[in-house]
């Protein structure tokens, strides 16, 4: 049996956990990372939003990246039938990157893992935590099991719940609520592209919107691989019968504009199906405790926001457990709990919208409106904290109310 002292022990070597414990170790605090797989793994969430990158450049993990040649992602298509609608981050209301990437996770994640470990950070691969037990002030004592199955202890200050879907915390300490997402499943795989077209329509990243509740993502990656997926209601899926390969044969024939292109390739791997993926969590904090990233609260891959609130909220409570570790005060409600519930509350009126359709119609309503499309755009860029743009300040009816505007123009000049 070994045991072992840290200031802050992370779980879950994702973007949540290095970005966090990139930060702490950049601040001179002893921090380690457990996680369990055998990286490179794969994991999905392979577009990222402009916003990201700030994160990842504010702990010195930029460079680690840019060296790896990742497709550049300065904007994404949503089609429905003919009408297509381009955002162009670099027309959005709120100043910040206009550029970001589109990655293979296993890669993506590889190269930030690589680089921690270069700048002297600790990761044990292969190591799952088991059980957490908090002391009443906050300190605690992690069991990890190894690959010899000999149980290894870790005494920390303060624990960072990175697991994304592991969701370690959430359920050893029975913090799991339903979330207010309507339930959806997605069924995924990468295709070599071998048919993929010369020039931007070859790697621009898409959505095909086959009707208000289903879509279909194409995510060209650098390396000649791209990854495909349709997301729809769970009666969807009931719909197909026969392995997840036959299914996404079928379900491919649901896009017109891209069956050409992916209806006769081998998939990289069988495809996989998952279902009821939208999470919340009770509490995002506690005595000893913070939950970042997937392990907190997933909505919905239709806005590519997962990668972004990993390491938004992942880069914060590193700054909040900093201070504490400091001797400064933290108002965890205030500072943490209340900042990341804001902008998840934003994000989630754009995905409920999405499926009310509202927001469809803004997005494939001609003529367009340019200002409105720029604020539309900030907020797809991962800028859901400026207030100043009126798509975040009135997120809960704005989309709504001009939704309604446009059906009603629409029945007047049919009448
Ligand atoms: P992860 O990246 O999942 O990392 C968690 C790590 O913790 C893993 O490496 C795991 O092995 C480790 N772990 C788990 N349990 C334990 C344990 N007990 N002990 C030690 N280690 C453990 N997001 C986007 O930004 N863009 C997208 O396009 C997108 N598409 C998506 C499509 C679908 C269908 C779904 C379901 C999600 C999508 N997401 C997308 C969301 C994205 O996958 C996540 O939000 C993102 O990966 C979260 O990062 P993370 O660091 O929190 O967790």
């Amino acid at each position: 049996m070994q045991n072992e002292s840290v200031d802050v022990l992370i779980i879950g070597a994702g973007p949540s956990g290095i970005v966090a414990a990139a930060h702490l170790y950049n601040q001179g605090h002893k921090v380690k990372i457990i996680e369990k797989s055998k990286f490179p793994r794969f994991v999905i969430g392979e577009s990222l939003l402009p916003r990201c990158m700030d994160h990842f450049e504010e702990v010195g993990l930029l460079d680690c990246l840019k060296a790896k040649h990742f497709e550049v992602k300065s904007g994404a298509r949503f089609l429905s039938n003919d009408v297509v609608c381009n955002f162009d981050f670099s027309q959005k209301h709120t100043k910040g990157w206009d550029w970001t990437w589109q990655v293979p996770r296993a890669d993506f994640d590889n190269a930030l893992a690589t680089e921690l470990i270069n700048k002297g950070v600790d990761i044990n691969f292969e190591q799952e935590v088991t059980n957490v037990v908090f002391n009443a002030d906050g300190s605690s004592l992690t069991t990890i099991k190894t690959e010899t199955e000999e149980n290894h202890f870790i005494n920390a200050k303060f624990i960072i719940d990175s697991s994304g879907y592991g969701r370690v915390l959430p359920r050893l300490l029975g913090l799991d609520k339903p979330s207010s997402i309507p339930t959806h499943s997605s069924i995924f795989t990468h295709v070599k592209d071998i048919k993929r077209p010369e020039g931007k329509e070859g790697t621009l990243i898409t959505f095909d919107v086959i009707d208000k509740d289903t879509w279909f993502w194409v995510i060209p990656f650098s390396n000649g691989i791209t990854s495909i997926g349709f997301v729809g209601e769970n009666s969807l899926f009931e719909g197909y019968e026969g392995s997840t390969t036959q299914v996404m044969n079928n379900m491919l024939k649901l896009s017109n504009y891209y069956y050409d292109r992916f209806s006769d390739l081998n998939y990289e791997f069988k495809p996989v199906h998952i279902k009821n993926y939208s999470k919340a969590v009770t509490k995002l904090y506690g005595k000893g405790f913070a939950l970042t990233g997937n392990s907190a609260e997933f909505l919905d891959p239709v806005f590519s926001s997962g990668v972004t609130f990993a390491t938004e909220s992942g880069l914060l409570a590193a700054k909040l457990i900093s201070k504490e570790l400091n001797g400064e005060c933290v108002n965890w409600e205030t500072d943490y709990a209340n900042y990341i519930s804001e902008g998840v509350t934003v994000f989630s009126s754009y995905v409920k919208e999405w499926y009310t359709g509202n927001l469809q119609t803004l997005f494939f309503h001609r003529p367009e409106n340019l200002e409105v499309k720029k604020q539309i755009c900030a907020v797809l860029a991962g800028y859901v904290w400026d207030k100043s743009n009126p798509f975040v300040k009135k997120h809960n009816r704005i989309i709504a109310s001009m939704a309604h505007l446009i059906n009603m123009q629409k029945e007047t000049s049919t009448k």
